[in-house]
């Protein structure tokens, strides 16, 4: 058997008051069709990163909304999972090549696996390149299969995404983040857009008292008086850390008190995060200000729970990012942050809200001594991407995606362009927005929900585009 990870109960009673009443009432009608159903969600750690962060919470609400849900993870070891690391950064665009023995160390592990994936479930949910050959190496096949990729994939290296793509085209449907990481010659014709999204009352998210949370960081060594801004992700070339920590040095000529604590936790399939890690504690070694913490010492979600509602400004420079996680988790503290215009960050940070995209060292810099300067600025900003994150990236929304998907494949309807899912999705973002869409634009008697003003212009000016003579 693969390993089952063991989960707490929860109730989505618990999420009233907190998640919009239309995203809990329709999720709840949905999940009554649903009864019953076997549900597996199978990923390759249960720690560490977005994907094992969103499943703690997900399956079991899924169990609390009736269905019958289990969260697994394959077996691998260092050698495998140096290969599916390559495998992630070719799909996010990096140069180089899969060997012959990396791709039969790949196989080989994925062939044990699908031999230990013994039970039959409804539906199966395999989560980025991972477990993904599982499907195609299975002797019976039954239930519904679906692909649940977290990556930015719009733009994969090609020999690494010509042979995943194989094994991809086994599925019956697939998922991505956004709609633009979708690869040109995506071989599955059920595709849905499922932006991730955070748990309110996980303990990373819950609200704590200020004085516990200001001696949880006292007890490792942050002055909570002091002014604080931090990174939280895993140890990754693509977060880009010797940007954060450059971009901390200029920020420190104006701000002298300032403190820099990097937090990353090592996930079970990142063997690169030690080589990231080394790299930060040689760049930070003359500096006592730069704080550089890990899940190995005790750094956990109370702690980045901490950090995320303290520090002044969070900073996410990525490169490259899936969704970034990170992003909702810190805007839902009201706290501004500073980011990487990158992937799904720029989903929840659209229009401006939550704080400044940035594209370099320099303009990160810049951004973060605005917000530290102007207090009240960096608040209406952070209470902006506060209220985004409400209506777009709570956890309650997040499922009932994945419940009318699963729906979906039953009936065997197609996904898009009915009219049905023209007037609940963005159809810039891919995003569902239901009523609650922030503008609206109507041509030819059909109107359009958008999640964010910058998707209606984009919109808007697509349609002028393909309509000049
Ligand atoms: N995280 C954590 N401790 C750390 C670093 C990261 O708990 O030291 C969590 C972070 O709070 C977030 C997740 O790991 O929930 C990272 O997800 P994200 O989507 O930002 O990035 P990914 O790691 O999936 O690329």
């Amino acid at each position: 058997m693969l390993q089952l990870v063991d989960i707490g109960p929860r109730s989505i009673g618990g999420y009233r008051g907190i998640a919009t009443d239309e995203v809990l009432d329709q999720l709840s009608t949905v999940a009554r069709e649903l009864r019953g159903v076997r549900v597996a969600h199978v990923n390759a750690t249960p720690y560490g990163g977005g994907v094992s962060e969103l499943l703690r919470s997900t399956v079991p609400l899924l169990n609390d909304l009736g269905l019958v849900a289990h969260w697994k993870t394959i077996f691998g070891d260092n050698r495998f999972f140096q290969v599916t690391k390559k495998i992630h950064n070719g799909l996010q665009g990096a140069k180089g090549g899969l060997t012959e023995a990396d791709r039969e160390a790949y196989l080989g592990t994925s062939r044990r696996n699908a031999e230990l994936f013994e039970e039959e479930y409804d539906f199966v949910f395999l989560h980025d390149p991972q477990p993904a050959a599982i499907l195609k190496m299975r002797r019976k096949r039954s239930g519904r299969w679906i692909w649940r990729c977290h990556i930015d994939t719009s733009w994969p290296n090609p020999d690494v995404w010509g042979f995943l793509r194989k094994y991809i085209a086994e599925f019956d449907g697939a998922v991505f983040s956004m709609k633009e990481f979708i690869p040109p010659d995506f071989p599955i014709a059920t595709v849905d857009i499922i932006p991730p999204a955070i748990d309110p009352l996980s303990p990373k998210n819950m609200p704590l008292n200020e004085e516990t949370l200001r001696q949880v960081l006292a007890w490792i060594g942050i002055e909570p008086d002091r002014p604080l801004i931090t990174q939280v992700s895993r140890f990754d070339a693509w977060k880009d850390p010797m940007g954060v920590i450059a971009a901390y040095r200029l920020v420190r000529e104006e701000f002298p008190s300032l403190q820099l604590a990097l937090v990353g936790s090592m996930a079970l399939d990142d063997p690169e995060g030690w080589d990231v890690y080394h790299q930060i504690i040689e760049a930070s070694r003359n500096d006592p200000e730069i704080h550089v913490f890990t899940n190995l010492i005790g750094v956990g979600n109370v702690e980045v729970n901490a950090f995320q509602r303290l520090s002044n400004v969070v900073i996410q420079k990525s490169i490259r990012e899936g969704f970034g996680l990170v992003i909702s988790e810190a805007l839902w503290k009201t706290t501004p942050v500073v980011a990487g215009r990158a992937g799904g960050i720029t989903l929840q940070m659209a229009d401006n809200s939550g704080g400044i995209l940035v594209d370099g060292v320099e303009a990160c810099a810049a951004a973060v001594k605005t917000l530290l300067r102007d207090r009240g600025q960096a608040l209406d900003l952070a209470r902006l991407g506060k209220e985004r994150v409400r209506h777009h990236f709570l956890l309650p929304r997040l499922l009932l995606n994945e419940l009318h998907l699963m729906k979906q494949l039953v009936s065997g309807q197609p996904m898009k362009g009915d009219a049905l899912w023209r007037s609940t999705h963005d159809p810039v973002c891919g995003m569902m927005v239901g009523s609650s869409g922030v503008s609206t634009t109507d041509i030819d008697g059909q109107t359009y929900r958008f999640c964010s003003e910058s998707c209606r212009h984009r919109f808007v000016q697509d349609q002028m585009r393909q309509r000049k003579p």
